[in-house]
């Protein structure tokens, strides 16, 4: 069983610890607080971290994805297309084509333009698509939390132009099963949350008679709310599953009986708690009155998301607080936590109650399993991602780290189906996929190959999908080819990249030497 400073020590800081186990009670205590039978959606968004989608799936929980991306860690996890659901503003024909034909059914439509290019995505393929529609309803009165809905949004029909516009909703390829609502998001007060998904069912009701569109599945949204990078529990909504039983008996009285289903989507009450960031404080300093700890995690790492570190107060604990750390007066030891990036902006927490704290002292930011790293700046002054481990309890799953890489596209590319998941993670297990596109490598690299493996390119020129071990690639080659790369491109490859998949193809290799020659050409 590993502490948080073992962990540190192993991998280096900064660094994401989530565990499992909290996500586990995280999705027991959701569906104690909801009506039963309901099903739970796990929305990627929060965090897409492939070892947390596939917790929640054992759990039961279903997923909830808006991109390539989050349909590719939902199908790595083990979820089963046909169970999924893909929401989203603007969706477009690559991803639609490419969420149907891995076997994708059910669609949140956020729009007549949204509904009709679902449709023709499923057309193409000779299916049908179920959609729910994504409702912009009015909502009740005295409400919680951020409200996402009842006001002009990209999001969703509002209701009033549904109303007119009933034909419209008959769009060829496509089937109207239900209604999907998300009036309000990180809801703490559980009466205005009430009020607003009761709301939301009797909207339900009245469309589905008014318009006469069938409602097999409401997903009501939800709203959960739990703690943000500062210390804190998720609440706990005592009376929500009687109350909103009571809603659904007057208003759809079939639910029980799954007609209709009704659904909830999560993100941040599911894996909120489950994760933490532990950063190091590299500089302390003194600047005209104010101190100043400057950590090596900032906004590139977490807050990021429309600056939300400037918005919400994040806070930070000392990982092991001594004695040195005690508070002697109100306001001693009052310190802004400022992050590595070479902006103001890097602010993640400004007076801080840190007295004491030293360069080298690690920190903690706590429940930061929602929103943290993939909501953040990563790609903003190209310092790496932090390292992501996995726990159960006391015991260390798996540790990986997400990579920004560059790689050469054709044409058109961007828009294809088949693009490379922008969700990459260095693990073995990636990048082994054959590579179809023709990198621009350069006659060096070719002839290197040649001479190592000279089996590689006797059929003709050398294709950048070819394997290298079919082509005689043992330990040996390996590193004859590192050697001869690194030399002729003055480059380092780092150990993490010395893996076989960056050895499975001409291809996969020259996608990390590129990276790397990128980096070390940069302005003198
Ligand atoms: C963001 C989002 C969620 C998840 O929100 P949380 O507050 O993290 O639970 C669920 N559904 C939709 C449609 C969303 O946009």
């Amino acid at each position: 069983m590993a502490t948080d400073r073992e962990l540190a020590e192993r991998y280096g800081t900064p660094l994401y610890v989530y565990d499992l186990a909290r996500v586990r009670t995280a999705l027991e205590d959701l569906r104690a607080a909801l009506p039963q039978p309901s099903r739970v959606y796990y929305s990627l968004k929060a965090n897409p971290h492939p070892g947390l989608v596939a917790e929640l799936r054992r759990g039961g929980a279903r997923a909830e994805v808006t991109s390539r991306g989050e349909l590719a860690a939902a199908l790595a996890a083990g979820h089963p297309a046909a169970e999924l659901m893909y929401s989203g503003p603007g969706k477009v024909r690559a991803e639609l084509d490419e969420a149907i034909s891995a076997g994708m059914r059910t669609f949140s439509a956020e729009s007549f333009g949204d509904l009709e290019r679902i449709g023709e995505a499923a057309v193409a393929q000779g299916v049908t698509a179920d959609c729910v529609l994504r409702i912009n309803a009015a909502g009740a009165p005295g409400q919680a939390g951020l409200r996402m809905t009842g006001a002009p949004s990209q999001f969703g029909f509002d209701l009033d132009g549904l109303r007119g516009e009933r034909a419209r909703l008959l769009a060829r390829g496509t089937r109207i099963v239900g209604m999907h609502f998300f009036p309000l998001t990180n809801a703490r007060d559980e009466e205005g949350l009430r009020a607003e998904l009761a709301q939301s069912v009797r909207t339900a009701a009245e469309l589905r008679d008014e318009l006469g569109v069938p409602l097999h599945l409401l997903d009501l949204g939800g709203g959960f709310a739990a703690p943000y990078a500062t210390p804190g529990e998720r609440p706990v909504y005592r009376e929500l599953r009687t109350a909103l039983a009571a809603v659904l008996d007057e208003n759809l009285p079939g639910w029980r009986d799954g007609e209709p289903v009704v659904a909830f989507e999560s993100g941040r009450y599911l894996v909120g708690d489950s994760g933490r960031l532990v950063t190091a404080v590299t500089d302390v300093k003194h600047s005209r009155g104010k101190d100043y700890a400057v950590l090596d995690s900032g906004i590139n790492h977490l807050g990021g998301l429309s600056g939300l570190g400037r918005l919400l107060p994040l806070s930070a604990q000392p990982l092991e607080p001594g004695p040195e750390h005690a508070v002697d007066a109100p306001d001693e030891g009052s310190v802004t936590l400022a992050g590595p990036l070479c902006t103001p902006a890097d602010v993640l927490a400004r007076a801080a109650r840190l007295p004491g704290v030293r360069s080298g002292d690690l920190l903690v930011f706590p429940n930061v399993g929602a929103y943290g790293l993939s909501a953040s700046l990563l790609g903003f002054l190209g310092h790496p991602a932090p390292a992501e481990v996995l726990v159960d309890g006391g015991e260390t799953v798996s540790a990986t780290r997400l990579a920004l890489t560059r790689h050469a596209v054709e044409p058109f590319d961007g828009l294809r189906a088949k693009d490379a998941n922008p969700m990459t993670e260095t693990t073995a297990a990636t990048a082994t996929a054959p590579d179809a596109t023709a990198p621009a490598w350069d006659e060096a690299y070719e002839s290197l190959l040649h001479e190592v493996l000279p089996r590689l390119s006797a059929k003709g020129p050398l294709r950048p999908d070819s394997s290298l071990k079919a082509a005689g690639l043992d330990s040996l080659a390996m590193v004859e080819v590192l050697v001869r790369v690194e030399s002729e491109y003055s480059i380092a490859i780092p150990d993490a990249d010395l893996v076989a998949a960056t050895f499975a193809t001409p291809a996969s290799l020259w996608r990390v030497v590129s990276a790397l020659r990128e980096q070390t050409v940069g302005p003198a």
